[in-house]
């Protein structure tokens, strides 16, 4: 793991987002037993992965956490994506999570919790273009038809809106570092949405079926084009340094 040095304004900026909210919909797990956290359905019977959910972190982020909040003791994950020699590459930090009786008392939760269902898309500008949703499982549900109890789906609309207005933590989500992983999440989504539309087998499946199959081909990564993501990221990374300074 690396060792992350935060600057006192990135120290102040991400004080912020652990004290804000971005999705309003207070108690809503009590009308669904925490569904997000957990995904006990046996609709999807993986066999590799363990029910419940993933907790993201940005390395700033989670450095923040660590120094300021609460994590849990085991270190997390990290998972990188390079998209070319000369530079660094863009790493997420992720432990799998299923405890939300022990969320923000015993560790604390992450900006992508804190913004789930939804993941803002927004242009180099910070003018938001679209929602999209920000797990992997509800971006397939969506294609494979499956509905899950989470009522929150239902407002993208509510959400386009206040964010396009400047509520919602508009602003915290428009500062350089979240925005540029913002937008390469959002470069994600389309990758992999566009492979599993037109590159995979999963169509004509239905139900546990379908996500015993989706499981397999998740994992084994072809549900990801690496080379279009790496060639869309550099050039986000191009564009991105030329109007904003950003360390990753
Ligand atoms: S965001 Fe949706 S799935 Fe998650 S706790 Fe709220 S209603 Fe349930
Ligand atoms: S940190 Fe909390 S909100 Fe995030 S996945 Fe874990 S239990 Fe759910």
């Amino acid at each position: 793991m690396e060792n992350i040095g935060l600057t006192e304004s990135e120290i102040i900026y991400w004080d912020k987002v652990s004290r804000s909210e971005f999705i309003e919909e207070p108690g809503c797990y009590k009308k669904c037993a925490s569904f997000c956290c957990r995904w006990d359905t046996p609709e999807m019977p993986f066999r590799i992965i363990p029910k419940g959910g993933t907790l993201f972190y940005l390395p700033k982020e989670y450095a923040y956490l660590k120094a300021y909040g609460k994590v849990a003791d085991a270190a997390p994950y990290s998972m990188e994506a390079r998209f070319g020699a000369d530079k660094p590459p863009v790493r997420v930090y992720y432990r799998h999570c299923a405890d939300d009786s022990g969320c923000n008392r015993d560790f604390s939760r992450s900006l992508f919790c804190k913004l789930y269902p939804f993941l803002p898309v927004f242009d180099m500008d910070g003018e938001l273009t679209d929602v999209k949703y920000i797990s992997v499982y509800d971006v397939t549900a969506e294609f494979a038809g499956f509905e899950t109890p989470c009522f929150v789906k239902s407002m993208k609309d509510k959400y386009k809106a206040l964010w396009r207005e400047g509520g919602g933590g508009a602003a915290l989500l428009r500062e350089p570092y979240v925005l540029f992983h913002l937008m390469a999440a959002a470069l994600l989504h389309d990758n992999y949405t566009q492979n599993l539309k037109s590159g995979s087998s999963l169509a004509s499946l239905k139900g546990p079926e379908f996500w015993k199959r989706w499981e397999k081909e998740y994992l084994s990564g072809s549900l990801i084009d690496k080379g279009a993501f790496s060639e869309a990221l550099s050039a986000l990374y191009g564009k991105f340094t030329e109007k904003y300074k950003i360390s990753l």
